[in-house]
């Protein structure tokens, strides 16, 4: 029994709203709030007379941190679970803090404006000190950890699929089949096709800083930077085939690599095809992918966000995309002695997704992991006073809870490796 406010009314939001309602028994209230009011009210139409979740709406500008706390008063929640976007992690956490109420996210923290002078300081220090350029870090949200300590409250961080169900993945190869795990490759592949020549399957603002910036891979204790695209592999992925795959920075690289005693090396690999290659290549030679506002006409104008306008909205891919994503881990390493090779991978087919609650597989298998993370710290299953990543938790409940709704999970003894 419990009641989650849930910030953001997108994409990966729909999918966990409609998760909560098939799980009335822990979600016995929500209340849907964004930036856009419309569309909390239109998604509680829609949803209302096929569950016995009790739902309400309301509009809230996640950027301000006043705004939240007037409505986490008003609405009493047992947690909050983020899912507008990571600008948004820290004036949320900072409501959460106010009210001494719990947090879950999906994504870690970086800024809207990455020309601050002030966040630029910081992440220059850090780019030197750590070794990898990406804009976006767990440094600011682990800072909070005393806070939420003393606050005695929890803060789930990237209970996602990458991160997410990756790293619980990870926990959960660690407590059944290694002694020790030494290499992790994640792969995440979207074997799907919407039959557009170029479109982002979640947020085009947060997906393409993501695709284009360096990549990066955690080796013997340090941080591998690489040029964007530089290492591309193929994988032959079950039930979906064979696929080009390029090495990317991923967030939840930062916290495995801190989390998994001794492991020497992490990458995470991620499939494109060509066609979206090449426009993402041509968009940010022509400047379409800079977050530096310019003038236009009298006004001022973020290249990124004007190509967000033209884009697909992704929440609109469901009806269109067929194929299917195959997202998994690959680990290597010991058990009593002897040296272990497991592949340990979630398919989830785009058009079966749709049936089920409106969304291609993209925002389905990360909107699943949100509901269920969220279920865990309600029920209190998942209770520890901080800020943790999703693999510091018993990964058990989390993996049964994945078979139960919608996202099942195949263990393979004998799989092909990556080069
Ligand atoms: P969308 O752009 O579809 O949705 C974002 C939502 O947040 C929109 O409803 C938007 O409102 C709302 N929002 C944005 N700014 C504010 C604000 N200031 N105040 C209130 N609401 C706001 O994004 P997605 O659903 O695709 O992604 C959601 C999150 O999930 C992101 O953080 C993304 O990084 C993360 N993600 C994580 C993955 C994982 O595996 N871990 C994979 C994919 C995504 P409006 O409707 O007005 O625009």
């Amino acid at each position: 029994m419990g009641r989650l406010l849930i910030i953001g009314c997108g994409g990966v939001a729909g999918v966990a709203i409609h998760k909560c309602c098939q799980n009335s028994k822990t979600f016995t209230e929500i209340c849907i709030a964004s930036r856009t009011k419309s569309k909390c009210d239109a998604l509680k139409e829609k949803l209302e007379k096929t569950t016995d979740t009790v739902i309400t709406t309301a509009q809230v500008d996640a950027d301000n941190t006043e705004e939240l706390i007037a409505l986490i008063k008003k609405y009493q929640p047992d947690a909050v679970l983020n899912v507008a976007l990571p600008y948004q992690d820290l004036t949320i956490m900072d409501a959460c803090l106010a009210c001494k109420v719990d947090y879950i996210d999906t994504a870690n923290y970086e800024p809207e404006d990455t020309d601050d002078k002030e966040w630029r300081a910081i992440y220059e220090k850090r780019c030197k000190e750590e070794g990898f350029t990406a804009y976006f870090d767990y440094s600011w949200q682990w800072a909070y950890r005393e806070k939420f300590k003393e606050a005695g409250i929890t803060a789930l961080l990237g209970s996602g699929f990458d991160p997410g169900v990756t790293s619980v993945f990870t926990a959960y190869a660690l407590k059944h089949y290694f002694d020790e795990i030494e290499t992790i490759d994640i792969l995440d592949c979207n074997g799907g096709d919407h039959g557009y020549p170029f479109a982002t399957n979640f947020n085009p603002e947060i997906n393409l800083r993501e695709v284009s910036a360096n990549g990066s891979y955690w080796e013997n204790g340090h941080w591998v930077e690489t040029k964007p695209m530089e290492i591309k592999r193929e994988y032959n992925f079950p039930q979906v085939g064979e696929k080009d795959m390029y090495l990317l920075h991923h967030e939840e690289i930062e916290s495995l690599a801190k989390n998994v005693p001794g492991v020497k090396r992490i990458r995470f690999f991620m499939t494109f095809g060509q066609s979206y290659l090449t426009h993402m290549k041509c968009l940010e030679n022509v400047g379409m992918l800079s977050t530096s506002p310019i003038e236009y006409e009298g006004r001022e104008i973020v290249p990124i966000q004007f190509l967000k306008a033209l884009l697909p909205d992704p929440a609109s891919l469901g009806p269109r995309t067929v194929g299917k994503t195959n997202i998994g881990c690959i680990f290597t390493g010991k058990k009593d002695g002897k040296e272990k090779t497991i592949y340990i991978y979630n398919v989830c087919d785009h058009q079966e997704c749709y049936k089920e609650v409106g969304s291609q597989a993209i925002s389905y298998t990360t909107g699943v992991p949100a509901m269920i993370g969220a279920a865990l710290v309600v029920d209190k299953v998942w209770d520890k006073d901080g800020v943790f990543n999703i693999e510091e938790f018993d990964p058990d409940p989390f993996m049964d809870m994945l078979n139960q709704y919608g996202l099942p999970w195949v263990v393979d003894e004998n799989p092909q490796t990556v080069a």
